[in-house]
């Protein structure tokens, strides 16, 4: 029995057989075939081997238009290599001589070319190495005929196991029979780590390096409330987790039962509760636990997990269900935050992630570059509108001059609306997240300008602290208890007061009700939260008055480092709220 601790994201006990992500995908099926196949294999090997230099070549386009001449050579370099005639003559001889299927020929032959590269002891060639195991999988992918994604093809319930997913790949899981998942990389708000929350499924990232103690298929446990990963658990473990699972089961039970009631603090103030979603089938997740809306709407996973863009009219049916299925209560549509760790499936795959991603083109940027695209969205958010009650909010927004653009593009599309005749509401509230130390330091100015404002700490933290989220190595500098962090919290919220418009944050720092009564004790009103922690901010905010939260966040304004902040937050929770204390 293995035990390895990581970064728990998403409650619950799991167990059941693991499957490996990345050694099951590529699995050699038939080695050899037999002798009046060989010609078929070798005309299957040469489809191959075309579609897969088609594929490189297009990549080669890509990236000499996007990023420049170096980084289309690196393709161009994998054609090279893998046209050379030497190399196609060898692996067609042992498909035609010694009857290897085209998979293991093509494996064989590449992995032998790989090894000579990495015997010559010098990074370049190593390097090289790495281009020919990268060539190899692209003619195995094609070979099989199938993705990395095709786990979305599961007969039974399997936990899976991988070194990182995407967040598309993320997307793209099989509810029904994923259970959980434990990732090597990510980090506490990482998007892998947040859908992991939006799907429900206990789930725990940044563990480390942990898939070579694991063959696939052994019985695990991931413990998606402590953080632990348990490989071949003897069975008084397995009986302690199960009892542990029966456990964390009642307790949701009881929390759930609180969705009938009001957030209201003890002495009376209505705090406005909001859901924050993916997917338009979480608008029940939401419904269930009383939410007053969805004061989040990530529109970016209509994009992931699909290998073409949703056209307006499917965008527009998605955003109708959700706005529809809210009733007239608020639903905050979020327009594109696509980039960084958010590439659609098809850009994943075509080598052109940004070299610093998360400071590149993402978010409105991408929209404001892409202005079919934008404009596609916001006529569907537009025309779905009359359905309910909606705001719009853009996110990343880093100066003023964006927001206006972006403002200036919603009167456009407002304007082509009406030529054509085609129903919107009229009087849409547009707001923006403020997630950038700029947006934040900017405040006033940016509150004369906007009709709301929703802090997103996920992102606030990175760009603050230089705290790349999603990166295990730097978890533990990552904190929503950073005293530089609520000072720009505590900075927008007085603009916001001092423009009267409302402010709200729907980063994850609002799901943990550790946080609860310093956010009200800063004066926010309104929290935007993942749906399954509804209920235990209910029942925080239930149990607190005012003027004690008041205290609080003026007794927190007082301490210099983030630990003692969280260790004095965390006290504070256990008076009033010990079992909320995780
Ligand atoms: C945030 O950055 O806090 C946020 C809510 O946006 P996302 O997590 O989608 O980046
Ligand atoms: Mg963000």
């Amino acid at each position: 029995m293995i035990v390895r601790r990581g970064i728990a994201v998403s409650p619950g006990v799991a167990i059941g057989p693991a499957l490996i992500l990345g050694v099951e995908d590529f699995r050699i099926p038939r080695q050899f075939v037999k002798k009046d196949a060989v010609e078929t294999e070798v005309a299957r090997f040469q489809a191959a081997l075309a579609t897969t230099c088609e594929e490189i070549a297009e990549n080669e386009r890509l990236a000499a238009q996007q990023l420049g001449a170096q980084y289309a050579a690196i393709f161009n370099a994998h054609l090279q290599m893998i046209r050379d005639p030497n190399l196609v003559e060898e692996i067609q001889g042992l498909i035609r001589d010694k009857h290897h299927s085209s998979e293991a020929a093509s494996s064989k032959i590449l992995r032998r070319y790989a090894k000579v590269f990495q015997n010559l002891g010098n990074e370049y060639f190593a390097e090289r190495a790495a281009d020919i195991f990268d060539i190899e999988k692209r003619l195995l992918r094609h070979l099989l005929g199938k993705k990395r994604e095709a786990i979305a093809d599961l007969t039974e319930p399997v936990l899976v196991l991988a070194a990182n997913l995407t967040p598309s790949e993320t997307a793209g899981l099989n509810r029904e029979f994923v259970r959980g998942f434990a990732t090597e990389t990510g980090g506490h708000t990482s998007h892998t780590a947040i859908l992991a929350g939006a799907l429900e499924i206990p789930a725990i990232v940044g563990v480390g390096p942990f898939l070579s103690d694991i063959n696939g298929g052994e019985t695990i446990i991931i413990d998606g409330n402590s953080g632990e990963i348990v490989i071949a658990p003897d069975e008084p473990t397995l009986a302690r987790y199960r009892n542990s699972e029966k456990e964390f089961k009642s307790h949701a039970a009881k929390l759930e039962s609180l969705h009938t009631l009001d957030a209201v603090t003890a002495d009376g103030v209505r705090i406005q509760l909001f859901g924050n979603i993916e997917f338009p089938e979480e608008v029940a997740h939401c419904l269930e636990r009383g939410a007053d809306g969805v004061g989040l709407y990530r529109t970016e996973f209509l994009y992931l997990g699909r290998e073409t863009e949703p056209d307006e009219e499917a965008q527009f049916e998605a955003y109708s269900r959700v706005i529809s299925s809210m009733q007239e209560r608020p639903v905050v549509i979020r327009t594109l935050d696509l980039g960084a760790d958010k590439l659609p499936g098809a850009s994943t795959r075509s080598g052109m992630e940004s070299h610093n991603p998360m400071l590149g083109l993402r978010s409105i940027r991408v929209s404001l570059q892409n202005l079919p695209l934008f404009k596609t969205q916001l006529r569907a958010i537009l025309r779905a509108s009359v359905h309910g009650n909606v705001r719009i909010m853009f996110p990343l927004v880093s100066s003023l001059m964006e927001l206006r653009q972006a403002k200036m593009i919603v009167s456009d599309v407002v304007e082509d609306l009406e030529e054509a005749g085609i129903p919107y509401a009229r009087k849409v509230p547009i707001g923006m997240m403020v997630e950038v130390p700029s947006a934040a330091l900017l405040a006033e100015e940016f509150a004369r300008e906007v009709d709301f404002f929703s802090i997103g700490t996920n992102d606030l933290i990175q760009y603050t602290l230089a705290v790349d989220r999603g990166d295990p190595a730097v978890a533990k500098l990552y904190s929503s208890g950073d005293p530089a962090l609520l000072r720009l919290i505590a900075h927008v919220i007085d603009a916001a007061r001092k423009y009267d418009i409302p402010v709200s944050v729907c980063g994850q720092m609002s799901s943990d009700p550790k946080f609860t009564a310093l956010l009200l004790g800063m004066g926010l009103r309104a929290l935007s939260v993942t749906p399954h922690a509804i209920p235990e901010i209910k029942q925080a905010i239930r149990a607190l008055k005012i003027p004690q939260a008041e205290e609080i966040a003026a007794r927190a304004s007082t301490l210099e480092v983030s630990r003692d902040i969280e260790n004095y937050l965390r006290g504070e929770l256990k008076k009033t709220c010990p079992e909320l204390v995780h």
